[in-house]
């Protein structure tokens, strides 16, 4: 019924700026790497909600007449991406509905994972839904709650929720943010002093889009806490008590932009870092260092420093192509790798390179860029992975393949090197993850790509026989 596990999103919130759509449209802007498939602003104005989506890019959707139109001081925005099969227009979101607590519209970010279960129970009950994204089930549970308060009705919904939620919720009247307790997808919180002592409050999925709208960021929004925002100013609180931290540490492998600071870190020290402790913990006897752009360039800048070898953009990347990865079917994603990466022969001829890249999920792109690196005169190719094996989906957002689909669930590093066609294959150990993402004195990253050891319950998702525990 859901696909919403293969699913990926960025959200924005602004409140209390003259004309929010802007803020909102530049906020997505800057998060657009975290989904191209559709895109969508709510605003209110106080009276009532507008709400824009469309399939495409941000900025082709939200041309200036469309956000012209969109009015109010409040504004909130989605863009997402999910594969195949599910890619309709009624799942963009944000998704709005006139219900008996008003109009309301929700942007979400993350997966909730009993939201089959719930919808069950509510189709059961007479709810009607439009679409197939578990963010619906947030709102009927709203809508039938008996709270009269809008804070204590999405209390009581989120109460209910299992698995990831970043989310922003527009009424006519105010804004609410909510994380969920593990605080698996982040939320970072940001402020603009505006003229005359007024302040506008900012969220988003990331820092990167408080930097392009001149907001400064404040902080993350807590695991299990709710961030109230209306013409009384702001009201945090805690709508259940904090569980066992798992913040997703793909986000810095490679989801979130460098230039961000993620649960309080920035991306960019910790792929610095995963490229360092990488060359100390798999060196290689080589002549450059060259990443697989983007993905690769940060670790890389790393391994290289670390180990004393010239860093070179051996490869050039079209940026005018979409990520090959997200096309939905083979034939295109095989041909993608060529669309999108040209070698540069004068800089690889004759040449032993240590390749570097962020992840191996199927393995047949890293092949094709290794085998590209080699015709394009490499002598050696030696493949660096700045995490550890990804072994297993992920069901809180992140857009993984299935288990049978994950070479690194089903092939041993050695099987997976002649695989890839490499001359040397190294990953990076768990533990250097950790401490790449300063997490090795206390774990508050969830891992579950790399152990298969999940910190919430999984309910009937597809390869889980029994909700695990994670172990360390
Ligand atoms: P493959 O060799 O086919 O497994 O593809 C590996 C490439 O996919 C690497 O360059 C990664 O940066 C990229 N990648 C990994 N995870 C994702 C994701 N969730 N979305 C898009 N690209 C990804």
């Amino acid at each position: 019924m859901f696909d919403k596990f293969r699913e990926e999103c960025g959200v924005v919130g602004i409140h209390g700026y003259p004309e929010a759509s802007n803020l909102a449209y530049l906020g997505l802007h800057a998060l657009q790497h975290r989904g191209q498939e559709s895109a969508g602003i709510a605003t209110s104005d106080g009276r009532s909600i507008s709400c824009h989506k469309s399939m495409g890019l941000v900025a082709d959707i939200f041309t200036p007449e469309v956000v012209g139109r969109l009015n109010g001081y409040m504004a909130i925005g989605h863009t997402r991406y999910s594969t195949a099969g599910d890619t309709v227009l009624e799942n963009a979101q944000p998704l709005y509905v006139m219900c008996n607590k008003g109009p309301l519209a929700v942007a979400h970010n993350g997966n909730i994972t009993n939201a089959a279960e719930i919808r069950r129970d509510l189709e059961r009950d007479g709810s009607i839904f439009q679409a197939t994204s578990d963010t619906e089930v947030i709102l009927h549970l709203m809508a039938h709650s008996r709270e009269r308060n809008l804070a204590a009705a999405l209390r009581e919904a989120l109460l209910q929720l299992e698995g990831a939620f970043s989310l922003v919720l527009l009424a006519r009247d105010r804004m609410i943010v909510a994380r969920d307790p593990h605080g698996f997808r982040p939320m970072a919180m940001g402020l603009m002093e505006l003229s005359g002592g007024r302040k506008c409050y900012c969220f988003a999925s990331e820092t990167c889009a408080f930097d392009l709208i001149g907001a400064v960021y404040m902080n993350d929004v807590e695991p299990g806490e709710m961030v109230i925002v209306d013409a009384d100013g702001i009201t945090r609180q805690r709508y259940t008590v904090p569980r066992e931290p798992a913040h997703c540490v793909f986000e810095h492998v490679y989801f979130s932009r460098p230039d961000s600071t993620v649960f309080g870190r920035s991306v960019q020290l910790s792929r610095e870092m995963m490229g360092r402790l990488l060359a100390l913990e798999h060196p290689a006897d080589a002549d450059v260092v060259v990443p697989v752009p983007d993905s690769g360039v940060s670790a890389a800048i790393g391994f290289a420093d670390e180990a004393g070898i010239p860093y070179r953009m051996g490869l050039i990347r079209n940026h005018y192509v979409g990520r090959t990865f997200i096309e939905p079917s083979q034939a295109i994603r095989d041909f993608g790798v060529k669309l999108k990466l040209n070698p540069v022969r004068p800089l690889l001829e004759g040449k032993r390179v240590v390749l570097v890249d962020d992840s191996i999920v199927r393995g047949t792109t890293s092949r094709k860029i290794v085998r590209m690196v080699r015709s394009a005169g490499a002598r050696e190719v030696h493949l660096r992975i700045s995490c550890p094996p990804t072994v297993s989906p992920c069901y809180y957002g992140v857009d993984t393949p299935r288990k049978r689909e994950l070479i690194g669930a089903n092939y041993s590093v050695e099987e997976i090197k002649k695989f890839v066609e490499a001359d040397s294959l190294g990953y990076l150990s768990m533990s250097a993850l950790r401490k790449a993402v300063d997490d090795d004195d206390q774990v508050s990253h969830c891992y579950a790509c790399y152990t298969g050891d999940y910190p919430s319950g999984l309910v009937n998702i597809e390869e889980l026989s029994a909700p695990k525990v994670r172990r360390y």
